[in-house]
């Protein structure tokens, strides 16, 4: 298998999963079991983080494409015949370049305009949220990072075909503000607390899911 099939297949396996949470915008759960680090230390991903199932992680490991940084002290699993502690944390191997393009959908964009709409200016859930065209889809205004801005359903009544400017300039935004953005607004529950030294959320932003 090459390094970018490798690649590809862990992209697939990657999950980022919402919840709804009364106190918090929204909730990361980064609930897979593995995550995995590129050959320098860093996470192969941080938007969303590169975390695998446990399943994964062993196939990688058997097939010598990645070493264990850290195992689970109290998870352990057997076969008829082998028995193996769960990685909690893998290395490749080789170095793989980070793909860091930002994603186009409706979270990225919320996420861009930190949950805030862009006419009254109040922060909301996700599920108050939607998208709106800055010049409406009936004057030509296209779907893209420069004409899209998240509006309250409100406001989206309010404006309806009319062109208001947006509280700030919509642009694509680059993929290391993602990152800090995400850091900033989404309190990650990461499976293994070591995770975190790792994605950069220290104590008060993460929050081990097996407490
Ligand atoms: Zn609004």
């Amino acid at each position: 298998m090459s390094v970018d099939t490798m690649y590809l297949i862990l992209y697939n396996y990657f999950q980022w999963r919402q919840c709804r949470c009364t106190q918090k915008i929204n909730t990361i759960l980064v609930m897979s079991d593995t995550l995995v680090l590129n050959h320098d230390g860093m996470p192969l991903s941080m938007l969303p983080p590169s975390v695998i199932d446990w399943q994964l992680a062993v196939k990688l490991l058997y097939l010598n494409k990645v070493m264990v940084i850290k195992e689970y002290d109290d998870w352990t699993v057997r076969s008829q015949r082998m028995e193996l502690k769960v990685p909690s944390i893998v290395m490749t191997k080789r170095y793989v370049r980070p793909r860091q393009k930002v994603l186009f959908n409706r979270k990225m964009v919320y996420l861009r305009d930190n949950y805030t709409c862009q006419y009254c200016g109040e922060q909301f859930q996700a599920k108050d949220l939607t998208l709106d065209h800055v010049k409406p889809k009936s004057r030509g205004g296209g779907s893209s990072w420069s004409n899209l801005v998240t509006c309250c359903g409100t406001c989206n009544w309010l404006k309806g075909a009319k062109v208001i400017e947006p509280l700030t300039v919509p642009k694509e935004p680059n993929y290391w503000q993602m990152v800090k953005a995400a850091k900033n607004i989404i309190p990650y529950s990461l499976r293994d607390p070591a995770w975190g030294e790792y994605l950069g959320y220290d104590d008060d932003s993460s929050k081990a899911v097996n407490e």
